[in-house]
C-alpha cells in the first residue's frame, strides 16, 4: 500500500501529530509512505520511513499527481491550509483533479484522514 502525504506549511505540525496516532500501523512493512520534500523531512524526523520527492512549490505536488495518474497510489492525504496563499496553487488543483479522475481517495483535513486510516486499519485486521 502506497500513501502520499503533503502538508502546507501551516499544517505540517498537524500532519506529524496525525501520523503519530497511527504509528504502529504505518510502520508495518507493506506500507510505503511518499511525501513532498519538506513534509517528508518533518515526517522522517518523527521516526517514519518516507520517500521524499521535490518540495511542493518546486514540483512535488506534480510528482505525486503523476504517481496518482499512473495508479501507483492507494491514498493521498493532503492537509491544505485554506487560510494561506500558495504560489503552486495550480499544481494543488491539478493534484486534486487527478485524484478525482482516477478515483483515488483524497483526504484534505485530519477529520477525513482519521476516518480513512481507521477504516484501513479495520480492513487490514480482517
Ligand atoms: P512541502 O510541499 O512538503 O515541500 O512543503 C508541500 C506543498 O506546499 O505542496
Amino acid at each position: 500500500m502506497k500513501i502520499a502525504l503533503i502538508a502546507h506549511d501551516g499544517k505540517k505540525a498537524d500532519m506529524v501529530h496525525f501520523l503519530s496516532g497511527f504509528k504502529d500501523e504505518l510502520l508495518k512493512e507493506d506500507i510505503h509512505l511518499v511525501a513532498t520534500g519538506t513534509t517528508g523531512s518533518h515526517i522522517a524526523r518523527a521516526g517514519f520511513e518516507v520517500q521524499k520527492l521535490l518540495s511542493g512549490p518546486l514540483g512535488g505536488d506534480a510528482q505525486i499527481a503523476a504517481m496518482a495518474a499512473e495508479k501507483e497510489l492507494d491514498l493521498v492525504i493532503f492537509f491544505r491550509d485554506p487560510l494561506d496563499k500558495h504560489p503552486h496553487e495550480p499544481d494543488v488543483q491539478m493534484l486534486m483533479r487527478i485524484c478525482d479522475v482516477h478515483n483515488i481517495p483524497l483526504a484534505t483535513n485530519p477529520a477525513a484522514a482519521d476516518m480513512f486510516f481507521k477504516y484501513l486499519t479495520l480492513l487490514r485486521k480482517k
